[in-house]
């Protein structure tokens, strides 16, 4: 049996248009184990965001398989929460009614659901907040409040879209380490695209690698950083945060993956 929450296994995809065809994704394999972080990392327009709508059900690969075993033995696909790079809160709604427009949506506003986001509420520093409309939040505390609604419907399997790329460096720092400490307290399974190279080594358990367009997968970097606390600092003073940086550049930038 597959040790992995999912595993991709010799996914291809191509966009066809009037203009011809668009090979995005060539023989992409490779697991990701429950409660692991995975980032992908990839010159742009190599398919990131192409592969992420696989593994979010969005699109259907040409190609290929994704093979599903999920802990608790159920069946069927995982969950998925998917935070994108702007939080998407909706200015008119208070923040609490914002965090409940995903349960609304799905027709799931039970007690119990509602117990659980004033759960998250408290727990991730949003009390205080709850009746503040989001323009009244920093952009962190906006990415918080667009994590706790997607944590609402407890997902099992959150995709990450350069999710902090619209934030100032210093912001997005601090926001990231932040929002990924969350994610990992839950014991969620992650997958992030990032072009943020500091980021993927900071943040994430391993890094996938894609070559330029079609997408295959050049490079697997398990990261293991020395840290006593998880904080961005920590991170980027590791003893190993240089290496893992130079190894990922140079896979990223070594003259093969630009066909
Ligand atoms: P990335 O996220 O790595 O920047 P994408 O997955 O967005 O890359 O896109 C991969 C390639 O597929 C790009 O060359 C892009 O132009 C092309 N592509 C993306 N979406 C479409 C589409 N809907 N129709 C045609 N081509 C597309």
């Amino acid at each position: 049996m597959t040790p992995y929450l999912i595993e991709l296994k010799n996914i291809c995809y191509s966009y066809h248009t009037l203009h011809g065809e668009t090979k995005a994704l060539d023989r992409i394999s490779f697991g990701v184990k429950n409660g692991e972080f995975v980032a992908i990392v990839g010159p742009s327009g190599c398919g990131k965001s192409t592969l992420l709508s696989i593994i979010a059900g969005l699109i259907k690969p040409e190609e290929g398989t994704i093979a599903v075993n999920k802990p608790d033995g159920s069946l069927g696909y995982p969950k998925i929460g998917y935070m994108l790079q702007k939080d998407h809160l909706l200015d008119w709604r208070s923040v609490y009614q914002n965090m409940l427009l995903g349960l609304e949506i799905r027709k799931e506003l039970t007690q119990e659901n509602l117990d659980y986001v004033d759960e998250l509420l408290k727990e991730y520093g949003l009390g205080a907040f709850r009746d503040k409309r989001p323009f009244e939040l920093s952009g962190g505390m906006k990415q918080r409040a667009a994590l706790i609604r997607t944590l609402a419907l407890k997902p099992e399997l959150l995709l990450l879209d350069e999710a902090f790329s619209a934030l100032d460096y210093q912001t997005r720092l601090i926001v990231s380490a932040d929002i990924c400490n969350i994610i990992r307290s839950t014991g969620k399974t992650m997958i992030m695209i990032t072009h943020d190279l500091s980021e993927a080594v900071r943040l994430a358990d391993r890094i996938i690698v894609l070559t330029a367009r079609p997408a295959t997968v050049k490079a697997e970097v398990p990261i293991h950083l020395t840290i006593n606390e998880p904080s961005p600092l920590a991170a980027m003073n590791a003893p190993e945060f240089n290496d893992y940086f130079n190894l990922i550049w140079k896979e990223l930038n070594d003259e093969n993956s630009f066909k």
